[in-house]
């Protein structure tokens, strides 16, 4: 029912940028090449995703705003090899909850799309529609019926800036899709499909380009790809270090503390250093079912991670003799 639909939105969406997490790792899922965010009031008043992705069929449409309705996890062993980004089933119920929602949807394979609005839980529309392959959701409105959510939120610079955060993760992870977004019709990031590399510099600036490091490492249980910037380019701010394990954004004290030890007596005092790494490993050794934002993640041996990941970056380091 709608107010536990609501209980349940209070831990997936807690601001609009929770929002933008969710439907862009729903619009990766879906096979998107081309991804298109639209914000409005820093997420206020609109936030939508636009995708051309595999669509839904018009039963599909309909069960995703279901709790627990997920299309990507079959069995009990899915779990526990779980390679895409959603499969708690929760978020567009959630969302749903606590907002005006609508969806256009179409699969390649169907004749005509579906159009659904929904509204505190409720679906008020459903019809057929001619529309393009893919997927576009609109969320409007956010924390409409909950004021005590709404009251809570920050000013719009704040909130923006955990949307770009929220934004920056997802293009980090997936380079080889095209992905743009605007702000009050203002255009703040084209990205074009292409190498790691050139994504960080079309994000960050072009400054970035003479600065990476590439950082490969592979043992037998992990692979460790990525960039590290140059210990002369670190800056006073934490914010640009990026950890991604089987393509999933994570926070993780301990694997940074691995990092910055690798730089230990190249940087500055209180200086951070730039990097993205990403970690591949058996999702058999990873549990990325302890937090409903999925940004905490347990490993069975954090211990070698730790190592293979000190060790990567020092060996990057050292082969360009800085
Ligand atoms: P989860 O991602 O955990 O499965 P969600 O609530 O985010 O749960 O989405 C529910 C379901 O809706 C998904 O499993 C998927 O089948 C469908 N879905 C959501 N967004 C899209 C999209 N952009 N394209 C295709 N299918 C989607
Ligand atoms: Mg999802």
């Amino acid at each position: 029912d709608s107010i536990a639909n609501q209980i349940a939105a209070g831990e997936v969406v807690q601001r609009p940028a929770s929002v933008v997490k969710e439907l862009l790792e729903n619009s990766i899922d879906a096979g998107g090449t081309q991804i298109k965010l639209v914000v409005k009031d820093a997420g206020r008043t609109l936030i939508q995703v636009i995708d051309d992705g595999k669509g839904m069929s018009v039963t599909d449409a309909r069960m995703s705003f279901e709790r627990h309705a997920t299309s990507k996890i079959r069995t009990a062993e899915d779990l526990f090899k779980i390679r895409t980004m959603g499969f708690r089933g929760e978020a567009l119920a959630s969302i749903a909850a606590v907002a005006q929602v609508e969806m256009r949807t179409k699969r390649r394979e169907d004749e005509l799309g579906t159009i659904l609005q929904v509204e505190s839980s409720e679906i008020k529309k459903q019809e057929p529609l001619a529309t393009k392959d893919g997927t576009s959701i609109s969320v409007k409105n956010l924390f409409y019926n909950v004021p005590a959510r709404r009251n809570f939120l920050k000013s719009n610079p704040v909130e923006l800036r955990h949307i770009t955060d929220e934004f920056h993760r997802v293009a980090l992870a997936n380079p080889e899709v095209a992905m743009s977004m605007t702000n009050n019709d203002l255009e703040m990031y084209q990205l074009e499909a292409g190498k790691l590399s050139k994504r960080i510099v079309q994000l960050f600036g072009k400054n970035y380009q003479q600065q990476l490091i590439p950082c490969d490492e592979e043992t037998p249980h992990v692979k460790v790809t990525g960039y590290v910037g140059k210990p002369e380019f670190a800056k006073k701010t934490r914010g640009e270090q990026f950890f991604f394990v089987n393509g999933r954004y994570i926070r993780n004290n301990y694997l940074n503390h691995a990092v910055s030890t690798a730089f230990q007596g190249l940087l500055k005092e209180d200086y951070f250093p730039f990097y993205v790494l990403f970690v591949e490993m058996d999702p058999l050794h990873v549990d990325i079912n302890v937090h409903p934002t999925k940004t905490e993640v347990k490993f069975d041996d954090d211990r070698m991670l730790y190592g293979v990941i000190n060790s990567a970056v020092r060996q990057s380091l050292g082969s360009f003799n800085v």
